[in-house]
């Protein structure tokens, strides 16, 4: 696992997340600080994180 730091996309704190770099996923989490809902997408090549993106999600 890799740890990836990122701006929430509701209340702009620099957040950290988990990521497994064996797969290329979807997620849906809540953040840490404001614990509103953001999805959250990953693509990984060989292990690389080639793309990290937290779209903010309405109530
Ligand atoms: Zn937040």
């Amino acid at each position: 696992m890799i740890e990836h730091f990122f701006m929430c996309p509701h209340c702009w704190q620099e957040i950290s997340m988990l990521l497994d770099p064996a797969y290329s996923q979807t997620y849906v989490e809540d953040c840490e600080v404001c614990c509103n809902p953001m999805e959250v997408q990953v693509s990984f090549e060989e292990g690389e994180l080639t793309s990290f993106e937290a779209i903010e999600l309405g109530q």
